[in-house]
């Protein structure tokens, strides 16, 4: 039986807790265990500031891309097998398990590249030099040096190799060390990237550890140059970052949750356009993929009332030839939920969707038959569709998730109609337009800009380019004010902002000159 193991203060551990059963999600076989407990979290922390971040301090952006780069080549070499445990203990299809792998992989790649751009510089010049009063003799520059501390890094079940590895990336490239926390389903796929990552030999001591068992009091002890970032649902988002102690330590908090991302289709797109079967495609998509539980999936599908319901027929049609089953089954288009508790999640919020007026045009919360699959077996739901007659039907369809393959459609009128029936989901990490209009497309692209992270403005002539709404990027900001969390990373070199200190420097012109002169200029 596979022992999912931490690796913290620079050594391999197994807990000391009783075993947690980890299943395949597709046959609930308990494909590896787990055991909680034994991590001295103070000591843990303790050892990644005073060994780990010292050590990647004294490494230049070039050498720290070298060792990002190092890091994403390790868990290439090893891909089939991450791949195949994405799909033993998490239900993933292989495109699913490419999608956090490879997802992963190309995040550490980007940063790497990002890091050589930056040289033999160990930290950043932030803007131009300002000139302070008349004469050039008194000026100021703003530079961003490394936080001497520590980045606890609390990582959701879904993405338990792309979560590692980006949030690692970002903190590791700005000189930060990190302790990280998989959540304990899925946490056999980053314990085995650590694995890879450690036996690369291209950490320094204290740089990486994975504190695989039970949090404990890891946010206890945090201090005032640390970094929490945490992603999850917004409940949890929300009890962590009130701690009294975690408000109390002064660290930065960045909070990534959940949201209830959006797509709207344009009145000028008329059923069949590329437009329209692009936009069909990628609700499809979002469905199915990762059985729906990536926190950037579409939820809300807002159509124009004339065609909602020829929208609503046409990804029926799409959903009706998805095959749901053990993904090791050739054909399976769609995997089970992560876990038991995820099942039970998804059926109780389809349940409160359909009591609120919602129609359900496909699947829904009854049981599912996973082909390949034992009766009864399996952590299964139905790619499911809901729909609203009117704009107002399913109000708690703007303020509640449901992680699964599951989205709902509704009519709108207006653009001014649409962008409010957008953000009464509070805020969110990504929401598209689809439309060739260009006044439309600007007047709902603008209108949501302040409530998202992230707007997609899609027309037919992206396809073939076109990753859907969903691929969260290293050169893009993933985040999103509100429900959302109010969090920020990646964005190319934005995303080492929590991890750096921004400090004006200012005096005497060249002496600030002086000072400043071995920084990277980011651009
Ligand atoms: P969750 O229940 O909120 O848990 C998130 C993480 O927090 C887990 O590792 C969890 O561990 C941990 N946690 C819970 N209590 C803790 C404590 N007291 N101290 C430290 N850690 C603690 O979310 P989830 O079910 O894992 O993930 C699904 C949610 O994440 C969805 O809502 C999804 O939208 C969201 N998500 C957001 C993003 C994003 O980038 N915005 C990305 C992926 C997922 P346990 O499992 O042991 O409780």
């Amino acid at each position: 039986m596979e022992q999912v193991r931490s690796y913290v203060c620079g050594e391999w551990f197994e807990g000391t807790g009783t075993p947690m059963d980890l299943l395949n999600p597709a046959t609930e076989e308990v494909v590896a265990q787990l055991r909680p407990g034994g991590v001295d979290h103070g000591a843990a922390l303790s050892f990644a500031r005073t060994r780990g971040g010292p050590a990647l301090r004294a490494m230049t952006f070039a050498q720290r891309a070298a060792m990002l780069k190092t890091l994403a080549a390790a868990m290439h070499a090893r891909r089939d097998e991450l791949l195949d445990i994405a799909t033993l203990n998490g239900g993933n299809t292989r495109s699913d398990a490419k999608f956090d792998v490879d997802g992963a992989i190309a995040t550490l790649t980007a940063y790497a590249e990002l890091g050589l751009t930056l040289g033999d510089a160990r930290w950043l010049l932030d803007g131009p030099v300002v000139a302070l009063g008349r004469s050039s003799k008194v000026t100021a520059q703003h530079i961003l040096t490394t936080r001497p501390g520590v980045a606890v890094h609390v990582n959701a079940f879904n993405f338990p190799a792309w979560g590692l590895a980006e949030k690692a990336a970002v903190a590791l490239l700005a000189g930060v060390p990190v302790v990280a926390r998989p959540a304990p389903a899925t946490a056999w796929l980053a314990s085995r990237v650590m694995e890879l990552f450690v036996e690369s030999g291209a950490l320094p001591v204290g740089a990486l550890s994975v504190a695989a068992g039970d949090p404990g009091d890891v946010l206890d002890h945090l201090g005032p140059h640390d970094v929490f970032a945490f992603t999850g649902s917004s409940a949890t988002g929300l009890a962590l970052r009130s701690l009294p102690k975690l408000l109390a330590s002064g660290a930065h908090v960045n909070v990534e949750a959940d949201s209830l991302n959006a797509a709207v289709l344009g009145p000028d797109v008329e059923p069949g356009d590329d437009t329209w079967t692009l936009m069909v495609s990628d609700v499809a998509r979002d469905i199915t993929q990762k059985a729906g539980q990536k926190c950037t999936a579409i939820r809300r599908v807002f159509v124009p009332a004339t065609h909602a319901d020829r929208f609503e027929e046409d990804l029926v049609d799409r959903l009706s030839v998805v095959r749901a089953g053990d993904p090791r089954v050739e054909g399976v288009t769609l995997g089970p939920v992560c876990t038991a508790r995820q099942l039970a999640h998804v059926r109780d919020g389809i349940a409160r969707l359909l009591a609120s007026g919602l129609r359900c045009a496909h699947g829904g919360a009854g049981a599912v038959r996973g082909e390949g699959v034992d009766e009864g077996k399996g952590f299964f739901v139905a790619p499911t569709l809901l729909r609203g007659e009117t704009s107002e039907a399913g109000a708690p369809v703007h303020a509640h998730e449901v992680f699964g393959p599951v989205a709902t459609v509704l009519p709108y009128g207006t653009a001014a109609e649409a962008v409010d029936l957008v953000t009464r989901g509070g805020g969110g990490l990504v929401a598209s337009v689809y439309s060739a209009d260009k006044a439309f497309a600007t007047e709902v692209v603008l209108g949501l800009a302040p409530f998202h992270g992230r707007v997609t403005a899609v027309h037919a002539k992206v396809a073939g380019a076109w990753i859907g709404p969903g691929a969260v990027l290293a050169s893009l900001v993933h985040g999103g004010p509100g429900r959302a969390g109010g969090g920020e990373e990646l964005g190319g070199l934005r995303g080492l902002g929590p991890y750096l200190q921004r400090t004006a420097v200012q005096g005497y012109g060249p002496l600030v000159e002086h000072i400043t002169a071995a920084g990277a200029r980011g651009g």
